[in-house]
Protein backbone atom coordinates (compact mmCIF):
# COMPACT_ATOMS: atom_id res chain seq x y z
CA UNK A 1 0.00 0.00 0.00
CA UNK A 2 1.57 3.57 -1.32
CA UNK A 3 -1.07 5.65 0.60
CA UNK A 4 -0.08 7.56 3.27
CA UNK A 5 -0.95 6.40 6.47
CA UNK A 6 -3.75 7.43 8.66
CA UNK A 7 -1.50 7.52 11.18
CA UNK A 8 2.20 6.89 12.06
CA UNK A 9 1.11 4.23 15.10
CA UNK A 10 -2.25 2.73 15.69
CA UNK A 11 -2.68 0.89 19.42
CA UNK A 12 -5.19 -1.63 19.69
CA UNK A 13 -6.13 -1.83 23.73
CA UNK A 14 -6.20 1.74 26.10
CA UNK A 15 -5.52 -0.50 29.21
CA UNK A 16 -2.56 1.19 31.52
CA UNK A 17 -0.02 -0.56 29.06
CA UNK A 18 -1.70 0.97 25.35
CA UNK A 19 -2.54 4.46 27.14
CA UNK A 20 0.90 4.54 28.69
CA UNK A 21 2.30 3.97 25.32
CA UNK A 22 -0.08 6.47 23.70
CA UNK A 23 1.15 9.23 25.71
CA UNK A 24 4.82 8.88 25.16
CA UNK A 25 4.25 8.29 21.55
CA UNK A 26 2.49 11.73 21.37
CA UNK A 27 5.02 13.51 22.02
CA UNK A 28 7.13 13.49 18.28
CA UNK A 29 3.83 11.38 16.61
CA UNK A 30 0.35 10.89 15.43
CA UNK A 31 -1.07 7.85 17.51
CA UNK A 32 -4.59 6.65 17.88
CA UNK A 33 -5.82 4.72 20.25
CA UNK A 34 -8.66 1.99 19.88
CA UNK A 35 -10.56 0.72 22.82
CA UNK A 36 -13.56 -1.10 23.64
CA UNK A 37 -15.05 0.34 26.89
CA UNK A 38 -15.85 3.95 26.53
CA UNK A 39 -13.75 5.75 27.86
CA UNK A 40 -15.27 9.36 26.00
CA UNK A 41 -18.07 8.84 28.20
CA UNK A 42 -16.69 11.39 30.59
CA UNK A 43 -14.74 13.57 28.59
CA UNK A 44 -15.24 16.53 29.94
CA UNK A 45 -14.81 15.68 33.20
CA UNK A 46 -11.39 15.67 35.52
CA UNK A 47 -10.35 12.57 37.24
CA UNK A 48 -12.18 12.19 40.26
CA UNK A 49 -10.49 10.15 43.37
CA UNK A 50 -12.74 8.14 45.90
CA UNK A 51 -10.88 6.55 48.36
CA UNK A 52 -12.30 3.42 48.39
CA UNK A 53 -11.77 -0.11 50.21
CA UNK A 54 -13.03 -1.61 46.52
CA UNK A 55 -9.64 -1.40 44.17
CA UNK A 56 -6.78 -3.19 42.57
CA UNK A 57 -4.05 -1.49 43.27
CA UNK A 58 -0.30 -1.33 41.19
CA UNK A 59 2.89 -1.15 43.00
CA UNK A 60 5.15 1.24 40.86
CA UNK A 61 8.97 0.46 40.62
CA UNK A 62 10.88 3.89 40.50
CA UNK A 63 11.91 2.79 37.04
CA UNK A 64 8.05 3.57 36.49
CA UNK A 65 8.19 6.56 38.10
CA UNK A 66 10.46 7.77 36.31
CA UNK A 67 8.47 6.86 32.61
CA UNK A 68 5.73 8.52 34.58
CA UNK A 69 7.70 11.74 35.22
CA UNK A 70 8.76 11.63 31.46
CA UNK A 71 5.45 12.26 30.10
CA UNK A 72 4.26 14.82 32.56
CA UNK A 73 1.97 12.14 34.37
CA UNK A 74 3.88 11.42 37.65
CA UNK A 75 2.88 15.02 39.43
CA UNK A 76 -1.16 13.70 38.81
CA UNK A 77 -0.61 9.50 40.01
CA UNK A 78 1.56 10.81 43.04
CA UNK A 79 -1.36 12.62 44.17
CA UNK A 80 -3.04 10.08 45.08
CA UNK A 81 -0.17 7.15 45.44
CA UNK A 82 1.32 5.89 48.78
CA UNK A 83 5.49 5.46 49.24
CA UNK A 84 6.83 1.84 49.83
CA UNK A 85 9.64 2.86 52.72
CA UNK A 86 10.21 -0.75 54.32
CA UNK A 87 9.20 -3.97 52.54
CA UNK A 88 9.02 -6.86 55.46
CA UNK A 89 9.42 -10.60 54.18
CA UNK A 90 8.55 -13.55 55.98
CA UNK A 91 7.51 -17.04 56.11
CA UNK A 92 4.34 -18.41 57.72
CA UNK A 93 5.78 -20.45 60.80
CA UNK A 94 9.46 -20.37 59.98
CA UNK A 95 12.30 -18.41 61.60
CA UNK A 96 13.68 -16.56 58.46
CA UNK A 97 12.89 -12.85 57.73
CA UNK A 98 14.21 -9.85 56.24
CA UNK A 99 13.48 -5.66 55.92
CA UNK A 100 14.49 -3.62 53.41
CA UNK A 101 14.68 0.11 54.22
CA UNK A 102 14.66 2.73 51.58
CA UNK A 103 16.27 4.95 53.67
CA UNK A 104 19.58 2.09 54.00
CA UNK A 105 19.71 2.35 50.44
CA UNK A 106 19.44 6.10 50.02
CA UNK A 107 16.20 6.36 48.70
CA UNK A 108 12.91 8.46 49.45
CA UNK A 109 10.81 5.19 48.92
CA UNK A 110 11.36 2.07 47.57
CA UNK A 111 8.20 2.03 44.98
CA UNK A 112 4.96 3.70 45.41
CA UNK A 113 1.26 1.60 45.40
CA UNK A 114 -1.40 3.31 43.11
CA UNK A 115 -5.05 2.21 42.77
CA UNK A 116 -5.36 1.28 39.42
CA UNK A 117 -8.67 3.05 38.97
CA UNK A 118 -7.00 6.52 39.63
CA UNK A 119 -3.60 5.60 37.55
CA UNK A 120 -6.22 4.54 34.82
CA UNK A 121 -8.31 8.22 35.37
CA UNK A 122 -4.90 10.16 34.86
CA UNK A 123 -3.53 7.99 31.89
CA UNK A 124 -7.42 7.83 30.09
CA UNK A 125 -7.36 11.96 30.80
CA UNK A 126 -4.82 12.57 28.83
CA UNK A 127 -5.54 10.28 26.40
CA UNK A 128 -8.15 13.16 25.97
CA UNK A 129 -6.17 15.80 25.94
CA UNK A 130 -2.77 15.51 24.41
CA UNK A 131 -2.71 16.90 21.33
CA UNK A 132 -1.35 14.03 18.15
CA UNK A 133 -3.42 11.88 20.08
CA UNK A 134 -7.29 10.41 18.79
CA UNK A 135 -9.00 8.18 20.93
CA UNK A 136 -11.73 6.19 19.26
CA UNK A 137 -13.70 4.61 22.09
CA UNK A 138 -15.78 2.74 22.46
CA UNK A 139 -14.76 0.82 19.34
CA UNK A 140 -13.05 -2.60 18.96
CA UNK A 141 -10.27 -3.60 16.45
CA UNK A 142 -11.82 -6.45 14.58
CA UNK A 143 -8.28 -7.88 13.01
CA UNK A 144 -4.80 -6.35 11.68
CA UNK A 145 -3.15 -6.84 9.00
CA UNK A 146 0.51 -6.55 8.06
CA UNK A 147 0.30 -4.47 4.65
CA UNK A 148 3.57 -2.76 2.93
CA UNK A 149 4.23 0.29 4.80
CA UNK A 150 2.65 -0.45 7.64
CA UNK A 151 -0.69 -2.26 8.94
CA UNK A 152 -4.55 -2.09 8.13
CA UNK A 153 -6.61 -2.60 11.27
CA UNK A 154 -10.32 -3.34 10.59
CA UNK A 155 -12.42 -1.83 13.16
CA UNK A 156 -15.93 -2.29 14.78
CA UNK A 157 -17.75 1.01 15.77
CA UNK A 158 -21.02 0.57 16.57
CA UNK A 159 -22.81 -0.91 13.72
CA UNK A 160 -20.08 0.51 11.43
CA UNK A 161 -17.17 -1.67 10.01
CA UNK A 162 -14.47 1.39 9.27
CA UNK A 163 -10.61 0.14 8.50
CA UNK A 164 -7.74 2.66 9.37
CA UNK A 165 -3.95 2.21 7.88
CA UNK A 166 -1.14 2.56 10.49
CA UNK A 167 2.48 3.28 9.92
CA UNK A 168 2.95 0.70 12.75
CA UNK A 169 -0.05 -1.65 14.73
CA UNK A 170 0.75 -1.73 18.44
CA UNK A 171 -1.12 -4.80 19.76
CA UNK A 172 -2.02 -3.96 23.73
CA UNK A 173 -5.58 -6.08 24.32
CA UNK A 174 -4.65 -7.93 27.21
CA UNK A 175 -4.25 -11.01 28.40
CA UNK A 176 -4.71 -14.20 25.27
CA UNK A 177 -4.26 -11.81 23.00
CA UNK A 178 -7.39 -12.48 20.69
CA UNK A 179 -5.76 -10.24 18.11
CA UNK A 180 -2.22 -11.99 18.55
CA UNK A 181 -4.19 -15.34 18.09
CA UNK A 182 -5.67 -14.21 14.78
CA UNK A 183 -2.76 -13.09 13.40
CA UNK A 184 -1.26 -16.86 14.11
CA UNK A 185 1.25 -15.69 16.85
CA UNK A 186 1.47 -18.57 19.19
CA UNK A 187 1.55 -18.54 22.69
CA UNK A 188 3.08 -20.28 25.54
CA UNK A 189 1.03 -21.12 28.82
CA UNK A 190 1.31 -22.71 31.97
CA UNK A 191 -1.40 -22.33 34.64
CA UNK A 192 -0.15 -21.80 37.91
CA UNK A 193 -3.67 -23.83 39.51
CA UNK A 194 -3.24 -20.71 41.70
CA UNK A 195 -5.70 -17.59 42.33
CA UNK A 196 -5.10 -14.16 43.59
CA UNK A 197 -8.13 -12.62 45.79
CA UNK A 198 -7.63 -9.28 46.35
CA UNK A 199 -9.41 -6.65 48.66
CA UNK A 200 -8.37 -3.63 50.53
CA UNK A 201 -8.08 -3.92 53.79
CA UNK A 202 -8.78 -1.38 56.73
CA UNK A 203 -6.95 -1.77 60.23
CA UNK A 204 -6.24 -0.52 63.75
CA UNK A 205 -2.22 0.09 63.57
CA UNK A 206 -1.10 2.37 60.70
CA UNK A 207 1.26 1.23 57.83
CA UNK A 208 3.70 3.10 58.42
CA UNK A 209 5.25 2.96 54.76
CA UNK A 210 5.31 -0.50 54.99
CA UNK A 211 4.57 -3.48 52.64
CA UNK A 212 4.31 -6.98 53.48
CA UNK A 213 4.60 -9.96 51.96
CA UNK A 214 4.52 -13.37 53.42
CA UNK A 215 4.87 -16.71 52.37
CA UNK A 216 2.66 -19.21 53.15
CA UNK A 217 2.84 -23.21 51.98
CA UNK A 218 -0.15 -22.31 50.33
CA UNK A 219 0.95 -19.71 48.65
CA UNK A 220 2.07 -15.55 49.39
CA UNK A 221 -0.05 -13.25 50.72
CA UNK A 222 1.16 -8.93 50.18
CA UNK A 223 -0.06 -6.21 52.14
CA UNK A 224 0.63 -3.26 49.93
CA UNK A 225 0.35 0.24 52.07
CA UNK A 226 -2.33 2.61 50.54
CA UNK A 227 -3.55 6.31 51.20
CA UNK A 228 -5.78 7.05 53.76
CA UNK A 229 -9.88 6.13 53.62
CA UNK A 230 -12.33 8.83 53.02
CA UNK A 231 -12.83 8.43 57.01
CA UNK A 232 -9.28 8.43 57.82
CA UNK A 233 -8.42 4.58 58.28
CA UNK A 234 -4.99 3.07 57.71
CA UNK A 235 -5.60 0.92 54.95
CA UNK A 236 -3.89 -1.98 52.89
CA UNK A 237 -4.33 -3.81 49.60
CA UNK A 238 -4.41 -7.38 50.09
CA UNK A 239 -3.04 -9.86 47.58
CA UNK A 240 -4.02 -13.23 48.50
CA UNK A 241 -2.73 -15.89 46.59
CA UNK A 242 -4.49 -19.53 47.42
CA UNK A 243 -4.59 -22.92 45.43
CA UNK A 244 -7.76 -22.22 42.97
CA UNK A 245 -10.00 -24.31 45.28
CA UNK A 246 -9.05 -22.65 48.44
CA UNK A 247 -9.92 -19.37 46.53
CA UNK A 248 -13.18 -19.99 45.95
CA UNK A 249 -13.88 -20.98 49.26
CA UNK A 250 -12.50 -17.94 50.88
CA UNK A 251 -14.09 -15.97 48.10
CA UNK A 252 -17.21 -17.68 49.35
CA UNK A 253 -16.88 -16.37 53.06
CA UNK A 254 -18.86 -12.85 54.60
CA UNK A 255 -16.88 -9.98 55.47
CA UNK A 256 -16.30 -11.31 59.08
CA UNK A 257 -15.49 -14.43 57.95
CA UNK A 258 -12.95 -13.61 55.90
CA UNK A 259 -11.60 -11.43 58.02
CA UNK A 260 -10.94 -14.04 60.77
CA UNK A 261 -9.26 -16.52 58.06
CA UNK A 262 -7.04 -13.65 56.57
CA UNK A 263 -5.96 -12.01 60.58
CA UNK A 264 -4.16 -15.36 61.61
CA UNK A 265 -2.53 -15.74 58.26
CA UNK A 266 -1.19 -12.61 58.04
CA UNK A 267 -1.19 -11.78 62.14
CA UNK A 268 -0.92 -8.48 64.04
CA UNK A 269 1.77 -6.60 62.43
CA UNK A 270 -0.74 -4.17 60.96
CA UNK A 271 -3.28 -4.62 64.14
CA UNK A 272 -6.34 -5.48 64.52
CA UNK A 273 -8.27 -6.26 60.90
CA UNK A 274 -11.16 -3.93 60.70
CA UNK A 275 -13.15 -3.77 57.45
CA UNK A 276 -12.13 -5.75 53.99
CA UNK A 277 -13.74 -3.83 50.76
CA UNK A 278 -15.24 -6.19 47.76
CA UNK A 279 -13.24 -9.11 46.67
CA UNK A 280 -12.10 -9.80 43.07
CA UNK A 281 -10.05 -12.94 41.87
CA UNK A 282 -7.76 -13.26 38.75
CA UNK A 283 -6.75 -16.61 37.90
CA UNK A 284 -3.01 -16.74 37.70
CA UNK A 285 -0.91 -18.36 33.96
CA UNK A 286 2.31 -17.33 33.03
CA UNK A 287 1.43 -16.77 29.43
CA UNK A 288 4.43 -15.66 26.62
CA UNK A 289 3.73 -14.83 22.99
CA UNK A 290 6.38 -16.42 20.47
CA UNK A 291 6.90 -13.21 18.73
CA UNK A 292 6.99 -9.78 19.95
CA UNK A 293 7.09 -8.01 16.72
CA UNK A 294 6.38 -8.48 12.59
CA UNK A 295 6.95 -5.86 9.63
CA UNK A 296 4.56 -3.38 10.46
CA UNK A 297 3.23 -4.94 14.10
CA UNK A 298 4.22 -5.01 17.68
CA UNK A 299 2.69 -7.00 20.29
CA UNK A 300 2.88 -5.82 24.05
CA UNK A 301 1.56 -5.45 27.56
CA UNK A 302 0.06 -8.57 28.79
CA UNK A 303 -0.76 -9.48 25.08
CA UNK A 304 2.98 -10.36 25.34
CA UNK A 305 3.62 -11.48 28.51
CA UNK A 306 1.51 -12.23 31.69
CA UNK A 307 3.04 -12.80 35.00
CA UNK A 308 2.52 -13.93 38.26
CA UNK A 309 1.73 -11.03 40.22
CA UNK A 310 3.79 -11.91 43.85
CA UNK A 311 7.00 -9.77 42.34
CA UNK A 312 4.21 -6.86 41.11
CA UNK A 313 6.38 -6.83 37.72
CA UNK A 314 4.16 -7.48 34.84
CA UNK A 315 3.47 -3.11 34.53
CA UNK A 316 6.73 -2.20 35.33
CA UNK A 317 8.30 -4.89 32.95
CA UNK A 318 5.96 -3.38 30.10
CA UNK A 319 6.71 0.14 30.93
CA UNK A 320 10.18 -0.73 30.25
CA UNK A 321 9.09 -2.47 27.06
CA UNK A 322 7.32 1.04 26.32
CA UNK A 323 10.16 3.25 26.91
CA UNK A 324 12.36 1.26 25.21
CA UNK A 325 10.17 1.07 21.73
CA UNK A 326 9.16 4.59 22.13
CA UNK A 327 13.45 5.37 22.16
CA UNK A 328 13.92 3.15 18.55
CA UNK A 329 10.87 4.93 17.21
CA UNK A 330 12.33 8.36 18.23
CA UNK A 331 15.65 7.65 16.42
CA UNK A 332 13.29 6.00 13.28
CA UNK A 333 11.06 9.37 12.79
CA UNK A 334 14.19 11.68 13.60
CA UNK A 335 15.87 9.95 10.47
CA UNK A 336 12.83 10.07 8.49
CA UNK A 337 12.39 5.84 8.13
CA UNK A 338 9.24 4.14 8.86
CA UNK A 339 7.59 3.04 12.10
CA UNK A 340 6.94 -0.62 11.16
CA UNK A 341 10.59 -0.90 9.75
CA UNK A 342 11.20 -4.75 10.64
CA UNK A 343 15.20 -3.84 11.89
CA UNK A 344 13.87 -1.15 14.09
CA UNK A 345 11.06 -3.38 15.15
CA UNK A 346 14.00 -6.65 15.76
CA UNK A 347 16.37 -3.81 17.37
CA UNK A 348 13.61 -3.22 20.01
CA UNK A 349 13.00 -7.07 20.81
CA UNK A 350 16.72 -7.60 21.22
CA UNK A 351 17.15 -4.70 23.47
CA UNK A 352 14.46 -5.99 26.06
CA UNK A 353 14.84 -9.50 25.70
CA UNK A 354 17.86 -10.18 28.66
CA UNK A 355 15.27 -8.21 30.66
CA UNK A 356 12.30 -10.39 29.78
CA UNK A 357 14.52 -13.46 30.81
CA UNK A 358 15.38 -12.25 33.97
CA UNK A 359 12.17 -10.62 34.98
CA UNK A 360 10.29 -13.61 33.87
CA UNK A 361 12.10 -16.22 35.23
CA UNK A 362 11.98 -14.65 38.89
CA UNK A 363 8.33 -13.99 38.47
CA UNK A 364 7.69 -17.42 38.02
CA UNK A 365 10.83 -18.63 40.37
CA UNK A 366 9.24 -17.04 43.73
CA UNK A 367 5.76 -18.56 43.84
CA UNK A 368 7.54 -22.04 42.96
CA UNK A 369 10.08 -22.10 45.47
CA UNK A 370 7.73 -20.46 48.38
CA UNK A 371 4.48 -22.14 47.19
CA UNK A 372 5.98 -24.99 48.28
CA UNK A 373 5.48 -26.72 51.59
CA UNK A 374 8.35 -29.73 50.80
CA UNK A 375 10.69 -29.26 53.82
CA UNK A 376 13.78 -29.29 52.10
CA UNK A 377 12.68 -26.27 49.90
CA UNK A 378 10.81 -24.65 52.81
CA UNK A 379 13.90 -24.54 55.14
CA UNK A 380 16.21 -23.40 52.08
CA UNK A 381 13.99 -20.35 51.74
CA UNK A 382 13.69 -19.82 55.26
CA UNK A 383 18.11 -19.81 54.72
CA UNK A 384 17.80 -17.43 52.03
CA UNK A 385 15.76 -14.93 54.11
CA UNK A 386 18.13 -15.10 57.15
CA UNK A 387 21.29 -14.76 54.42
CA UNK A 388 19.45 -11.83 52.98
CA UNK A 389 19.02 -10.63 56.91
CA UNK A 390 22.98 -10.99 57.65
CA UNK A 391 24.06 -10.07 54.60
CA UNK A 392 23.61 -6.46 53.73
CA UNK A 393 25.24 -5.98 50.02
CA UNK A 394 23.14 -8.99 48.80
CA UNK A 395 19.60 -7.23 50.11
CA UNK A 396 21.06 -4.23 48.32
CA UNK A 397 21.00 -5.99 45.03
CA UNK A 398 17.18 -7.35 45.52
CA UNK A 399 16.52 -3.70 46.42
CA UNK A 400 17.54 -2.71 42.94
CA UNK A 401 15.92 -5.05 41.37
CA UNK A 402 12.59 -4.74 43.00
CA UNK A 403 13.32 -0.80 42.21
CA UNK A 404 14.06 -1.58 38.47
CA UNK A 405 17.07 0.70 39.46
CA UNK A 406 19.31 -2.41 38.83
CA UNK A 407 18.12 -3.38 35.59
C1 LIG B 1 -3.80 -9.38 41.17
C2 LIG B 1 -2.81 -8.65 40.28
C3 LIG B 1 -1.93 -7.73 40.84
C4 LIG B 1 -1.00 -7.07 40.04
N1 LIG B 1 -0.13 -6.23 40.64
C5 LIG B 1 0.83 -5.65 39.90
C6 LIG B 1 1.81 -4.79 40.52
O1 LIG B 1 1.75 -4.53 41.73
N2 LIG B 1 2.79 -4.25 39.73
C7 LIG B 1 2.87 -4.51 38.39
O2 LIG B 1 3.80 -4.02 37.74
N3 LIG B 1 1.95 -5.29 37.79
C8 LIG B 1 0.94 -5.87 38.49
N4 LIG B 1 0.02 -6.66 37.87
C9 LIG B 1 0.06 -6.81 36.39
C10 LIG B 1 -0.65 -5.66 35.67
O3 LIG B 1 -1.97 -5.55 36.17
C11 LIG B 1 -0.67 -5.90 34.16
O4 LIG B 1 0.66 -5.96 33.74
C12 LIG B 1 -1.38 -4.79 33.39
O5 LIG B 1 -2.71 -4.68 33.81
C13 LIG B 1 -1.35 -5.08 31.90
O6 LIG B 1 -2.02 -4.03 31.21
P1 LIG B 1 -2.41 -4.16 29.67
O7 LIG B 1 -2.75 -2.77 29.24
O8 LIG B 1 -1.40 -4.91 28.92
O9 LIG B 1 -3.71 -5.08 29.64
P2 LIG B 1 -5.19 -4.76 30.10
O10 LIG B 1 -5.17 -3.97 31.36
O11 LIG B 1 -5.93 -6.06 30.09
O12 LIG B 1 -5.78 -3.82 28.95
C14 LIG B 1 -6.18 -4.30 27.69
C15 LIG B 1 -7.18 -3.29 27.12
O13 LIG B 1 -7.49 -3.65 25.78
C16 LIG B 1 -8.89 -3.48 25.57
N5 LIG B 1 -9.25 -4.37 24.45
C17 LIG B 1 -9.28 -5.74 24.45
N6 LIG B 1 -9.57 -6.20 23.21
C18 LIG B 1 -9.72 -5.09 22.42
C19 LIG B 1 -10.03 -4.92 21.04
N7 LIG B 1 -10.22 -5.97 20.22
N8 LIG B 1 -10.12 -3.67 20.54
C20 LIG B 1 -9.93 -2.59 21.36
N9 LIG B 1 -9.64 -2.69 22.68
C21 LIG B 1 -9.52 -3.93 23.20
C22 LIG B 1 -9.52 -3.86 26.90
O14 LIG B 1 -10.80 -3.28 27.03
C23 LIG B 1 -8.51 -3.28 27.89
O15 LIG B 1 -8.81 -1.94 28.24
C24 LIG B 1 -0.94 -7.33 38.64
C25 LIG B 1 -1.84 -8.24 38.07
C26 LIG B 1 -2.76 -8.89 38.87
C27 LIG B 1 -3.69 -9.88 38.24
Amino acid sequence: MSTAPDFDVVIAGGGMVGASLACALAQFCRVAVVESFPLNASAAAAPVYRPSFDARSTALSLSSVAFLEGIGLWSAVTRHAEPIRHIHVSDQGRFGSTRMDAADEGLEALGYIVENHWLGAVLHGALRERPNLRLIAPASVEAVTAVDGGAQLRLRVGDETRSLHAGLAVIADGARSALAARLGIDSEERNYGQTAVIANIAHAAPHAGRAFERFCDSGPLAMLPLTRAEDGRSRSALVWVKETADAAEILALDERAFLRRLQPTFGYRLGRLLAAGNRASYSLALVQAAEQVRAGIVVLGNAAHTLHPVAGQGFNLSLRDVAALVGVLRTAHTSGERPGDLRTLQAYADSRQADHSRTIGFSDWLPRIFGSGMLPVAAARGMGLVSLELLPAARSLLVRKATGLGL
